[in-house]
C-alpha cells in the first residue's frame, strides 16, 4: 500500500512512525512544506527565552534519521498544492527546485495543522509583526528581538503568554494586549485574575478589554492603534491571537468541512472520502463532555489521532477517537495553571446547568517544608457527573489535573473522586488529596451540608437578601484586609457568640479559603441560623476585586 502524509510534525510524524512499526510493506511518503519535520513546537517559546539552550534539542528527528530508523521517505520543502481524490493523486511543489510533480496514493493522511490567525487590519503584514508556529518563526523572533527593549504581544492565550514570559525573563519590557476580559481562555475569570496579578508582580504588563485596530510603521518602532483611542509604541510585535485550521487543501478537494471550519472526520478520523484521513489541529472534533463540535489545537489529540489513524489504515477501521477534553497546562513564571473539560464560561454558553466548588489545599503535607497552595475549581452536575476542573498553584497542579482528566474519561463521578487512593508520604501529598477534598465538598453541596455562593453573586445576594457578612478569620487576618462591611468573628469564638445571630437574618460567611467558613456554617446551621459560605473565600474574592 502507498500512503502519503501531508504535514510532518505532531500528527503526521506520529502516524508515520506507527505505520512503519505495524508493517514493513507499505511505502510511506511525508510531505512537509517547511524545513523541519518532527520538531518540538511546544518547546519553541523556551528556546526564545534561553531555557532550552540548544536549538538542536528541538529537532527531534531529521529526514535522514526518519529514513534510517523508520524507512520513511521524508520530503521537506515539498508543499502539497492539490488533492485529486477521484484519481487518488496529489500535486506537489518542490519549493527549492520549483518543480511540480504528482504522486499517487492508496491512503492519504492530512495533518497540516493550524496557522496563526491574522485578521485583515491595517498594517498587519508589517515586517515588525511576527507569529510563532515553527522553527523558522522562532529563529526570526530571536534574531529580530535581540537588541530590542519593548515588545508588544497581541493575544493572551497560551502561546502569547509563554512568549511574553520568556521575553520578560530575557530582560525586555513586554506588554500583552488582550481583546477579551481575561487572559488564558481555558480557565475562568477569577483564575485569570490571579494570573494577571502574578504577571504584574513579574513586571509583565497585561491590558485586557483592548483590541488593536491598526499598526503603523514608525521607522525603528511600530505604533499599535488601540480601540480605546490610545496607542502604544513598541519595537516589535508578536501576534498570537489564535490559530485557524489549515483546511484549504481539503476544501478545494471537495472534502466536508465542519461547522467550526475544521476538516470533518468520523470516529475513525476518516474524512468524507474513505481513503483520506485527517488528524490534529486541522480537524474538528467532538468535545468529550457534550459532543459539541469544537477545535482544540493541542498536541495530545494530534498524537493520539495520529496513532489511531495508523492502526485504522493498517488493520481496518477498528479504533475510535473518543473526543477531546481539552486538557491543558501552562507554566507562567512561578505559577502552573491547568484545566480540563468544560469551564464555567463554556457551561453557560452551552446552557448546561452546573454546580461549582472551589477549594484551596496545600500540594503536600503543610508541615513538610516547601508546601504551597493549589486552588482547584470543579464544575459538576446534580447527578455527580464531572464537567471540568481548573487548578492554579506552584507545585502539583499537573498531578491533580491529570487525575481528574483520567477520572472524567473513565466516567467517574464526584463520589468516585473520594475513592481515589493516592500515594501518600508528607513530601508528596496529604493523606487526603485535594482531589479527594473536591469530591467531599461537592458531595456536601449536593447533600445541602454546605451552601455556597460564588464571588460574583455576593453583592446581589447581600442586597436582595439583606444579608450580613461575617468574616470568621482571625482579627489579624481581618485587619490585613477584608471584604467591605464584613463583621469579624473568629471561628473559635463563634459558639460563645451565638446570641449575636438573628434567626430571621441571612448570613454570608467567609474565611480565607473556605474551610473555616464551612465549619462556621455547620455551627450556625446546626443552631438554625441561615447562612451561606463564600466559595473560595477571601482568597478568591480579593484577586477579582483588585
Ligand atoms: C509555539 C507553540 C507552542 C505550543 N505549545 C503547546 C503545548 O505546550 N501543549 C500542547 O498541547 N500544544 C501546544 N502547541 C500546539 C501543538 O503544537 C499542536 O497542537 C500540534 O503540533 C498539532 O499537530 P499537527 O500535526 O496537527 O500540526 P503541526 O504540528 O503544526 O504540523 C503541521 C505541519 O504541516 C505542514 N503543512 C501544512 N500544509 C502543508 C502542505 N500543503 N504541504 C506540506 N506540508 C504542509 C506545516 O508546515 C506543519 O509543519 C503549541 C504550538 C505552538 C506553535
Amino acid at each position: 500500500m502507498k500512503i502519503l502524509i501531508i504535514g510532518g510534525v505532531a500528527g503526521g510524524a506520529t502516524a508515520a512512525a506507527r505505520l512503519r512499526r505495524l508493517s514493513e510493506e507499505n511505502e510511506i511518503i511525508i510531505f512537509e512544506k517547511g524545513e523541519h519535520v518532527s520538531f518540538a513546537n511546544c518547546g519553541l517559546p523556551y528556546h526564545i527565552g534561553g531555557v532550552i539552550v540548544e536549538r538542536s534539542k528541538l529537532l527531534l528527528h531529521t529526514p535522514t534519521s526518519l529514513r534510517t530508523r523508520y524507512n520513511l521517505d521524508v520530503r521537506v520543502f515539498n508543499e502539497v498544492l492539490k488533492i485529486n481524490k477521484e484519481e487518488k493523486t496529489v500535486e506537489v511543489r518542490n519549493l527549492i527546485t520549483k518543480e511540480t510533480y504528482t504522486e499517487t496514493y492508496d491512503k492519504l493522511l492530512l495533518s497540516p495543522g493550524a496557522e496563526p490567525f491574522r485578521p485583515n487590519i491595517p498594517g498587519i503584514n508589517l515586517d515588525k509583526i511576527m507569529t510563532l508556529r515553527n522553527v523558522a518563526d522562532m529563529d526570526r523572533i530571536i534574531a529580530k528581538t535581540k537588541d530590542l527593549k519593548n515588545i508588544a504581544v497581541v493575544g493572551g492565550g497560551f502561546i502569547g503568554l509563554e512568549v511574553a514570559e520568556n521575553l520578560v525573563d530575557k530582560g525586555l519590557n513586554v506588554t500583552v494586549i488582550e481583546l477579551g476580559n481575561q487572559v488564558m481562555a481555558p480557565v475562568d475569570y477569577e483564575f485569570a485574575k490571579m494570573v494577571q496579578h502574578h504577571a504584574a508582580e513579574k513586571n509583565l504588563n497585561i491590558l485586557v478589554n483592548i483590541g488593536v485596530e491598526a499598526f503603523e510603521d514608525k521607522g525603528n518602532e511600530i505604533e499599535l492603534k488601540l480601540n480605546n483611542g490610545e496607542s502604544i509604541v513598541s519595537d516589535a510585535v508578536i501576534f498570537a491571537i489564535g490559530v485557524k485550521p489549515e483546511n484549504g487543501l481539503a476544501k478545494a478537494a471537495g472534502l466536508d468541512i465542519g461547522v467550526t471550519g475544521g476538516i470533518a472526520v468520523n470516529e475513525f478520523m476518516q474524512t468524507s472520502d474513505a481513503d483520506i484521513y485527517a488528524v490534529g489541529d486541522a480537524v474538528e472534533v467532538s468535545h468529550f463532555i457534550n459532543n459539541v463540535k469544537v477545535l482544540i489545537p493541542l498536541a495530545w489529540p494530534a498524537n493520539r489521532q495520529g496513532r489511531i489513524v495508523a492502526d485504522n489504515i493498517t488493520r481496518g477501521n477498528k479504533i475510535s477517537y473518543k473526543g477531546t477534553l481539552g486538557t491543558s497546562i501552562i507554566k507562567f513564571f512561578d505559577l502552573t495553571v491547568g484545566a480540563t473539560g468544560l469551564n464555567e464560561k463554556l457551561l453557560k454558553r452551552y446552557n448546561i446547568p452546573y454546580r461549582t466548588v472551589t477549594v484551596t489545599r496545600a500540594n503536600h503535607a503543610s508541615y513538610y517544608p516547601g508546601a504551597t497552595n493549589i486552588v482547584l475549581k470543579m464544575n459538576f452536575a446534580e447527578d455527580g457527573t464531572i464537567y471540568g476542573v481548573q487548578a492554579l498553584g506552584q507545585e502539583g497542579v499537573d498531578k491533580r489535573i491529570d487525575v481528574i482528566a483520567t477520572a472524567i474519561k473513565g466516567g467517574l463521578t464526584i463520589y468516585d473522586l473520594q475513592e481515589i487512593e493516592i500515594a501518600y508520604a508528607p513530601p508528596y501529598n496529604s493523606a487526603k488529596d485535594p482531589v479527594n477534598i473536591l469530591g467531599y465538598v461537592a458531595e456536601n453541596m449536593l447533600n445541602d451540608d454546605v451552601r455556597f455562593i460564588n464571588y460574583n453573586q455576593l453583592n446581589d445576594y447581600i442586597s436582595t437578601e439583606n444579608a450580613v457578612l461575617i468574616d470568621v478569620r482571625t482579627k489579624t487576618e481581618y485587619d490585613n484586609g477584608a471584604i467591605p462591611n464584613a463583621i469579624n468573628m473568629d471561628l473559635d469564638t463563634l459558639r460563645e457568640n451565638l446570641d449575636f445571630f438573628d434567626k430571621n437574618t441571612k448570613y454570608v460567611i467567609y474565611c480565607q479559603i473556605g474551610l473555616r467558613g464551612y465549619l462556621a456554617q455547620r455551627i450556625l446551621r446546626n443552631n438554625n441560623i441561615n447562612s451561606v459560605n463564600l466559595n473560595g473565600g477571601y482568597g478568591l474574592w480579593k484577586p477579582v476585586n483588585s
